[in-house]
């Protein structure tokens, strides 16, 4: 936690005496404490700051969520996505990467940790069993870093082995860190996968501020792999730069050296894409960042991408590469066409639902298939 530089906590006057915050706060050390009167608060007191961004990465809130915790990912028009899920327990994070969307997305700047866990918990519980015959994916690391505080928050102590318990579920933590101590003793039963962004160490240094090395990553998905996890990994956002091929193919290749790729669950491929709002916020915040530098254009999303042509050699060379290391791997695309995943791998799920249906069946397969590294037991309705 040291390493991100958290310079104060504001800690909404409602959640005063409540036992998850003093437990975040007896885990803080010396961070000055203040007093707000609710998130806007704030948001006007960091609007004053000179680079607000920055300074809410700088910044925690300790509050309560008033909304629903559960929502499906927006994902993107007329572009498949996976019906994934995604809980918002902790908002926005300490990492600085320039191409971060959450930039223009949220409304508050400050890395906000809700401390209404039991909330969280009935609200998935109402979920699941509203539609037991389906295997939901859920995650954290979607609006943030998934293991970035865990070591202050400990919330993955209550998440793993909450859903451990659950029949129809799979539970996912995302992350750019190597934050995985809490992990490592808890009853998870293949329940929880543990998933970590990846891109060439030159990428990280160059665009992903504050976050672990890939080496330390891996080093972290290896413990975790020893610990009986299912590993994901995500290759999004891939960044063309000309070197690419090298680099990437360099990044594969220490992932094998570290991880066995029968455990791995799932990957993912995105190419880098943003909305036209997120271009001003990347020139003024980092200025000497390179990812604005590739031909980008605007897809029918209204998002900016790479041509179409060049994603589709992208992702064909890296589907290659993973699988000459391991051929059965479950790779999908995120937000991408049915045009291109027809191009990419011969064929492409008809829609959002039969990509979902295929999840389903990749968790059962890969719990059976799996043993020595999952103990996974769905209800195979
Ligand atoms: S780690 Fe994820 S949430 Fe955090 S800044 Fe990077 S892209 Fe955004």
């Amino acid at each position: 936690m040291a390493r991100y530089g958290v310079r104060r906590i504001f800690l909404d006057r409602g959640v005063m005496g409540d036992p998850v915050a003093e437990g975040i706060l007896s885990e803080s050390g010396e961070i000055p404490v203040v007093l707000v009167n609710g998130p806007q608060e704030v948001a006007r007191r960091l609007s004053t700051f000179e680079d607000p961004l920055g300074e809410g990465k700088h910044s925690l809130l300790i509050t309560r969520q008033r909304g629903d915790f559960v929502k499906g990912c927006p994902g993107t028009h007329n572009h498949i996505c996976c019906r994934y899920q995604i809980i918002n327990l902790v908002v926005n994070c300490p990492i600085d990467c320039s191409y971060c969307i959450l930039q223009g997305y949220l409304n508050n700047p400050a890395i906000t940790i809700y401390i209404n866990i039991e909330e969280l918990f009935a609200q998935v519980e109402e979920k699941l069993s509203g539609d037991p015959g389906r295997v939901f994916r859920l995650g954290t690391g979607e609006l943030g870093d998934s293991l970035a505080f865990d070591g202050m928050t400990r919330f993955s102590t209550a998440l793993v082995p909450f859903f451990a318990e659950k029949a129809n579920v799979i539970f996912e933590l995302k992350t750019k860190t190597d934050e995985v101590d809490n992990l490592l003793d808890l009853d998870h039963r293949g329940k929880t996968v543990i998933s970590w962004s990846v891109n060439p160490e030159k990428l990280i240094a160059e665009e992903e501020r504050s976050a672990s090395t890939l080496e330390e990553r891996l080093v972290a998905a290896e413990k975790c792999q020893q610990e009986g996890y299912p590993i994901g990994l995500h290759f999004d956002p891939l960044i063309y730069y000309p070197e690419w091929e090298r680099d990437y193919r360099g990044v594969i290749e220490k992932i094998f050296e570290r991880i066995d790729g029968k455990g791995i669950i799932w990957i993912s491929l995105g190419g880098f894409r943003f909305p036209p709002y997120l271009k001003p916020i990347i020139r003024n915040r980092f200025p000497a960042s390179k990812i604005l530098w590739g031909e980008l254009f605007p897809g029918n999303d209204g998002k900016f991408r790479y041509l179409k042509s060049l994603r589709v050699e992208m992702y064909r060379k890296i589907v290659g590469w993973l699988r000459d290391y391991e051929p059965n791997l479950f790779i999908y695309l995120c937000m991408e066409s049915q045009e291109v995943w027809e191009k990419v791998f011969g064929w492409s799920p008809k829609n959002n639902g039969a990509l979902d249906h295929l999840f389903a069946q990749r968790v059962r397969s890969f719990s059976s298939a799996c043993d020595r590294f999952s103990i996974l037991s769905l209800d195979r309705k």
